[in-house]
């Protein structure tokens, strides 16, 4: 319960960096230096950038120039630090599995937001992440050369797509994306992931065209889909009762 609460405040405070370069990295701005507000630009004291808290109390306006902040910021903090908390809860006692996963979520939660709002997903989240998850799978998952399988054929299944499509339907992101879940995952989990994430973007994008919310060729960031399947699958795997070992059958 105590690790829990932790990994909700250290959630906070990532989704509050994160709000940070999600609004910075499109603008070229360099990650150094105080925040300001973009509407008055005066410089933020430390008591307006408690993650959640500050929103709260300043009911979402800025505490000089009282411009509204939009409610995504928020979000985004308030996402971040409910899911790492649900990790804890459902991962056990700290250790360095945790400690892993945990990096995990919060990576996968940082390409979700960046593939939300931009349709981006950032090398410098994905690169290290694809390194991490593959010494991990070497070290300590028994069946790694599986989960290597998944990775490669996954990647070869959305390259040949994404080579067909010249790029029109899932950007060459998604292809290093699904390689990532493919080493996290394992074969099964990871079909799982991706046809959930086909579907559960087919059902956002019908409603959006319904409701006139977008046409059909409104693009659908599918990355942020696939880490949002992603994040479900590898916080929940082991509720799943089939078997995860494709070899084990
Ligand atoms: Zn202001």
């Amino acid at each position: 319960m105590t690790l829990a609460v932790l990994f909700f405040i250290i959630g906070a405070i990532y989704g509050s960096f994160l709000n940070m370069l999600l609004w910075r990295l499109p603008r070229k701005e360099t990650i150094g230096g105080r925040s300001y507000c973009p509407s008055c630009k005066h410089r933020l004291s430390p008591s307006d950038l408690i993650p959640i808290v500050s929103y709260l109390v300043l009911a979402g306006r800025c505490r000089y120039c009282r411009a509204r902040i939009p409610i995504r910021y928020l979000a985004v903090e308030l996402v971040c630090a409910l899911t790492l908390s649900a990790y804890a809860l459902w991962a056990g006692p700290l250790s360095v599995g945790v400690i892993f996963g945990a990096y995990i979520v919060l990576t996968l939660l940082g390409l979700l937001f960046f593939d939300l709002y931009y349709m981006i997903l950032p090398d410098a989240l994905m690169v290290p992440a694809i390194i991490i998850i593959a010494f991990y799978d070497i070290f300590a998952v028994p069946n790694s050369l599986e989960h290597f399988g998944a990775a490669l054929l996954s990647a070869l299944f959305f390259g040949i797509i994404y080579t067909a499509s010249k790029g029109g339907w899932l950007g060459l992101g998604d292809v290093k994306l699904v390689f990532l879940i493919g080493l996290l995952l394992g074969y099964l989990l990871t079909y799982a992931a991706v046809v959930l994430a086909v579907w559960l973007g087919a059902a956002v994008g019908l409603t959006m065209v319904v409701s006139r919310r977008a046409t059909m060729k409104n693009a659908l960031p599918f990355g942020a889909f696939l880490c949002l399947t992603t994040l479900v699958f590898f916080i929940f795997r082991n509720e799943f009762s089939f078997p995860q070992t494709l070899f084990g059958w």
